[in-house]
């Protein structure tokens, strides 16, 4: 059993406190914001994500893992440091590591005997060399560190589960000291064989960029063939499955939809983009997959334009759903803000509604009626359109929806209703690569 801290406590380092406190290690979660240690502490848990509840609640039943927001003290109690802290996008597209380094400052100053400190924010390749750095000409003690790279691969939305049931694990040490040190903290998972790479730092931080921009390729590509599709006629579903088949491809990040969102993808590519021309280099294929995306957001807007149309000025659209994918409340680059932010712009109406991230989205556009339901969010509506796959919007009535809307209008970004049914309702609908406005 490992002592750990882990610094910053969002969707990564609350899931991965509460995972590795799971495998049987005692955990502190240290944040800076306050109120969040606050709720924590009441027992409550400050995001939605499927089963960290639970999760929390067991291990802090057993003594496992608690929560400061005294960072200082935290960080002497560890032999092991996780840092997961946010990296959002700068300006030029570069990851702003400004929060990393304030964290490498504060571990420096309060260094107080041999650690591991581990990087699992998703930080540029060579930042581990930075990290070092920064420790090293903050401290004046004499004590030792070595850092080690975790890369984090867990989906919002399924967080517990990737985080408890990994394809692997990453871990770029600079030496077999501290790498022995991290399969200790992993242990369960070693002991049921996960594959668990040991690479150098900087293998480990390019593993991560490499590994997300071509999931958002994969996105992307699928998405220009389901805007193909649109034009020639061809079912994109069939298209995808066949594709999906094919053993060198896989099923897997072949949906097409209005394009990929949330706090990893779009600000990933754009750094590893921003990363590969300060090298001189250029990643044509993944400027390609950023400009792509942006592309098929603003053609849900289009689409919908054409559907009711061709202008949004006094016209009341139902948004349903506004996460940018089902069972989290994160919205954070949803493709729903640019429609959203479209139709408001063209003196629109938006009657918005989402099970879960109602809350998160008021942040954004704090002045949206917002609605408890999809029923209510509808009523009166001039059209709807279906931004994020809830399993609930599944299984709306067509009938119920159209007796509810002024028209019979929708746009099904996720492709979640059969087209058979969506005429036999005589809706006018549109969708992403199976038939274009009847
Ligand atoms: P987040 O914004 O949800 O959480 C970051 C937390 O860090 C916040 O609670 C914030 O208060 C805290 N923080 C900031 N500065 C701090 C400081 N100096 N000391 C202590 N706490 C501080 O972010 P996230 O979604 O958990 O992402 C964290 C990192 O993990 C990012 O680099 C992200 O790219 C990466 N990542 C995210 C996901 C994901 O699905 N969200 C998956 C894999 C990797």
């Amino acid at each position: 059993m490992k002592k750990i801290t882990i610094i910053g406590t969002g969707y990564v380092g609350l899931v991965s406190g509460a995972g590795i406190s799971d495998f049987g290690n005692s955990v502190i979660c240290a944040d800076i914001i306050e109120e969040k240690i606050k709720i924590l502490k009441n027992g409550q848990v400050p995001i939605y994500e499927p089963g960290l509840k639970e999760l929390v609640k067991k291990n802090v039943g057993f003594g496992r893992l608690s929560f400061t927001s005294n960072v200082e003290a935290a960080i002497q109690e560890a032999e092991v440091i996780f840092i997961a802290v946010g990296t959002p996008e700068s300006d030029d597209g570069t990851a702003d590591i400004s929060a990393v380094e304030s964290v490498a400052r504060t571990i420096g100053k309060n260094i107080n005997g041999y650690k591991i400190i581990c990087t699992k924010s998703t930080v540029p390749v060579g930042t581990g060399k930075l990290i070092t750095k920064i420790i090293n000409g903050t401290k004046d003690s004499k004590y030792e560190f070595d850092y080690v790279s975790n890369p984090e691969f867990l989906r919002e939305g399924s967080a517990v589960k990737d985080f408890l049931w990994p394809d692997r694990v990453i871990i770029g040490a600079s030496n077999d000291k501290a790498f022995k040190i991290m399969k200790e903290v992993y242990s369960p998972l070693y002991i049921n064989e996960k594959p668990i790479l040991y690479t150098s730092v900087i293998t480990a931080e390019m593993i991560k960029y490499a590994a997300n921009s071509f999931l958002a390729l994969k996105i992307s590509y699928i998405n220009e063939v389901a805007n193909l599709c649109d034009s020639l006629g061809a079912d994109i579903h069939q298209v995808a499955k066949a594709m999906g088949q094919d053993g060198r491809i896989s099923p897997k990040f072949l949906h097409p939809g209005p394009g990929f969102g949330g706090s990893c993808f779009p600000k990933d590519t754009k750094a590893f983009a921003a990363l590969s021309k300060g090298q001189g280099l250029t990643m044509k294929t993944i400027e390609a997959a950023i400009e792509t995306n942006e592309m098929q957001k603003n053609m849900m807007v289009k689409k919908m334009k054409k559907l009711i149309g061709g202008n949004f000025y006094g016209k009341q659209i139902a948004i349903l759903g506004l996460a940018f994918k089902p069972n989290t409340d994160d919205i954070r680059d949803s493709a729903s803000i640019v429609i959203i932010d479209s139709i408001i712009k063209e003196g629109g109406e938006v009657r918005a509604y989402d099970p879960i991230a109602n809350q998160s989205m008021e942040n954004i556009f704090p002045d949206l009626n917002y609605f408890m339901s999809w029923e209510e969010a509808s009523k009166g509506a001039d059209g709807v359109a279906i931004m994020t796959e809830w399993n609930e919007f599944r299984g709306i009535s067509l009938s119920l929806l159209k007796s509810l809307l002024k028209s019979p209008i929708i746009l099904d970004t996720r492709n979640i209703f059969s087209i058979e049914n969506l005429e036999k309702n005589k809706f006018k609908y549109d969708n992403v690569g199976r038939s274009s406005i009847q």
